[in-house]
C-alpha cells in the first residue's frame, strides 16, 4: 500500500509540493512510518508568501469582530473534532490520551484568546494633548507573517501562533515540523471549515530551503519560531538581517531546587511529572533537580519508586500506559549517549531507562524513566538539553549554591522551587535567572493570556509569543493627532 504524501495548501487549495523528495512520518509507538512529508523547495514557499501578500488588503480591511466569528466558529470545530485530532498527536508523536488531550487544550485557550481580539486592538485616546488636538493610538497588522513550529507540542505551539496573529487581521504561511505534519494539516483544515477566506492561511511543508526563503522574502514581515537553540538562533539572525520582526523560542533546561522543608509526597508527584511526562520533550521540562541538604535523602527513595512504576508503551491504542515513545530512533539513541556520558564521567544511575524493552511493540522508539545522580556542572549531560525522560540530581548545601547553579545554565526558560518557606521562595524567585518560575508548581508554563517568557538561550527577539506582547508582536501602532480648524463651516453651530 502506498503511503499518504503530505500536500501544501496555497491560496485556497490542497496542492502537491513541487519537489518529490519526502522525508518519513513515523509512529513512534511502532517505528512505522505512517505518511511521508514532502522536503520542499523555494518555489512552494514563494507560492504560499504570494497567496498571503494577495489576501493582506481584503483581510486587513476585514472588521474585528468578523474576524473573531472566524476564531469562535474554529473554536467549536476544534472541540467537536477533539477526539480525531489528539488520537492524530498521539499516532504520529507517540504521546499519552491525557498529554495529547492536554497539549490541544492548551492549544484551544489560545485560540478563545484570539476570539477576544476586537478588545485586544483597541487603542488608546486623550483628548487635548495641546488645545483643540486630540490623539489616538491605533494597532494595525503587519502583511505576511509566517509560523515555524517544532515536533513536541505538534497542536498546542502552531495554536500559540496563527489564530492571533490571522485574528490581528494578518495573513499567514505556516511551516509544520516535518516530523508531525498531520496534526499540522488537520488544524488548517478545520480553519478552512471555520470560513477563513482563501488565501489568508497557508501551508508548505518542508525544512531548511522552505525556511531560509521565508526568512529572507522581502514581502515576509514577521516570523514567529519554536525549536532548539542553535536553529532559533540562525532564524533570529538571518530574519532580523533581512529586516523582519523575530520571536525565536528554542531550548531549555530547567531546574527544580528541593528544599528540605517541602511537602516531599507532593514532590515527588510534581518532580515526575516534570521530568518524565511527555517523555521528557517539553521545553518545560524539570530536567535537572537540585536538592538542598537533607532533601535527597527524603526525596530520591520515593522518586526512584515512581520512576520504576511508570509504564511505558505504545499509545496508538485504547489501553494507554503512562509514558509513550520518544519520537524517533535516532533521537531515543541521542538520550542514551548522553546517560552513557554522564556515567562515565562518573555520574550514578538510580534508575535506567536505557534497558527498556517494551515487549507488544518492539521496534518502537522507547527509553525509560532515568535517573542520574552526582551529576557535575561540567557534564555534558548537565548542559546539553537531553530532551528525553531523563532526570538529573545534582546536591547543594544551600539555596544559595542552588540558586548560583541555576543561574550559571545558558538557558533561561524555567525554574522552580519546592519548599513551605515563603522566604526561601521569595528568595529564589528574585534572584533566578529564568522567565518562568514556578513555586510548589513543577511545570510552570504560561498559559494564553500570559506571555511565554523565555530568557537568555531560550529566546531571541524581544516580544514574546502568548497574550497581550503576542498583540503587539504581530501589530504595529499609528499615532494619530488631530486638529480641526474653526473656519468656514466649522463656525455653523455657533448661529
Ligand atoms: P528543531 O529546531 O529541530 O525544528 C524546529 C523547526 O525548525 C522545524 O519546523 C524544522 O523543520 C525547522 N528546522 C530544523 N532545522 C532547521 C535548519 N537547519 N534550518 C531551518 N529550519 C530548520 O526542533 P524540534 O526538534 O522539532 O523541537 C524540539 C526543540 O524545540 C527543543 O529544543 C525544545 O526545547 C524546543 N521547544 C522550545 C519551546 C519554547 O517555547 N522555548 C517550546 C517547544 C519546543
Amino acid at each position: 500500500m502506498s503511503l499518504p504524501i503530505c500536500q501544501n495548501y496555497i491560496g485556497g487549495q490542497w496542492m502537491p509540493a513541487s519537489s518529490s523528495a519526502t522525508t518519513p512520518v513515523f509512529n513512534p509507538s511502532t517505528g512505522e512510518i505512517i505518511a511521508t512529508c514532502p522536503v520542499g523547495t523555494c518555489v512552494d514557499a514563494e507560492a504560499a508568501i504570494a497567496a498571503a501578500a494577495a489576501a493582506f488588503p481584503a483581510w486587513r480591511d476585514t472588521p474585528p469582530v468578523d474576524r473573531a466569528r472566524v476564531f469562535f466558529r474554529y473554536r467549536h470545530l476544534i472541540e467537536q473534532n477533539f477526539e480525531r485530532i489528539t488520537a492524530l498527536i498521539c499516532r504520529e508523536h507517540g504521546k499519552t490520551a491525557i498529554e495529547a488531550k492536554g497539549d490541544l487544550h492548551r492549544g484551544l485557550e489560545n485560540v478563545e484568546y484570539a476570539c477576544g481580539i476586537p478588545t485586544l486592538l483597541m487603542g488608546d485616546t486623550l483628548e487635548n494633548i495641546a488645545r483643540g488636538v486630540d490623539c489616538e493610538t491605533m494597532n494595525q497588522p503587519l502583511g505576511v507573517c509566517v509560523g515555524i513550529t517544532p515536533f513536541n507540542f505538534p497542536a498546542m505551539v502552531p495554536l500559540w501562533m496563527f489564530p492571533l496573529g490571522i485574528a490581528c487581521g494578518n495573513t499567514f504561511v505556516f511551516k509544520p515540523s516535518e516530523k508531525v505534519p498531520l496534526t499540522a494539516i488537520a488544524l488548517v483544515e478545520l480553519l478552512i471549515e471555520a470560513g477563513l477566506p482563501k488565501g489568508v492561511m497557508n501551508l508548505v511543508h518542508g525544512g531548511r530551503e522552505v525556511v531560509d526563503t521565508l526568512l529572507t522574502h522581502p514581502t515576509v514581515k514577521a516570523i514567529s519560531f519554536v525549536g532548539s537553540t542553535p536553529v532559533a538562533k540562525h532564524i533570529h539572525e538571518t530574519g532580523t538581517r533581512h529586516g523582519k520582526r523575530v520571536q525565536a523560542n528554542g531550548g531549555a533546561k530547567n531546574y527544580i531546587v528541593i528544599m528540605p522543608d517541602a511537602d516531599m509526597g507532593k514532590t515527588v508527584e510534581n518532580l515526575a511529572t516534570a521530568a518524565f511526562g511527555c517523555a521528557g520533550e517539553r521545553c518545560m521540562a524539570g530536567s535537572t533537580a537540585i536538592t538542598v541538604g537533607a532533601a535527597a535523602d527524603k526525596l530520591l527513595p520515593d522518586l526512584i519508586t515512581a520512576a520504576k512504576a511508570i509504564k511505558v508503551g505504545p499509545t496508538d491504542r485504547a489501553a494507554q500506559p503512562h509514558m509513550g515513545a520518544v519520537i524517533t530512533a535516532a533521537h531515543r539513541d541521542r538520550i542514551a549517549s548522553l546517560v552513557d556520558s554522564g556515567e562515565s564521567e562518573g555520574a550514578k544511575i538510580l534508575a535506567d531507562g536505557r534497558t527498556l524493552k517494551v515487549s507488544e511493540a518492539p521496534a518502537g522508539f522507547y527509553f525509560g524513566p532515568t535517573i542520574v545522580d552526582d551529576v557535575r556542572d561540567h557534564m555534558a549531560l548537565a548542559r546539553e538539553e537531553v530532551f528525553g525522560p531523563v532526570l538529573n540530581v545534582i546536591r547543594m548545601d544551600d539555596l544559595d549554591a542552588a540558586i548560583e547553579t541555576t543561574n550559571r545554565s545558558a538557558f533561561g526558560n524555567g525554574a522552580a522551587i519546592f519548599t513551605n518557606s515563603g522566604q526561601a521562595a521569595r528568595e529564589f524567585k528574585h534572584r533566578v535567572k529564568a522567565g518562568m518560575i514556578g513555586i510548589n508548581v513543577g511545570v510552570p508554563a504560561t498559559m494564553a493570556m500570559f506571555p511565554f517568557t523565555g530568557w537568555d538561550d531560550s529566546f531571541f527577539g524581544d516580544l514574546h509569543i502568548q497574550g497581550k506582547e503576542a498583540v503587539q508582536f504581530y501589530t504595529r501602532q499609528k499615532v494619530v493627532s488631530t486638529r480641526w480648524f474653526s473656519e468656514g463651516v466649522g463656525d455653523v453651530w455657533k448661529k
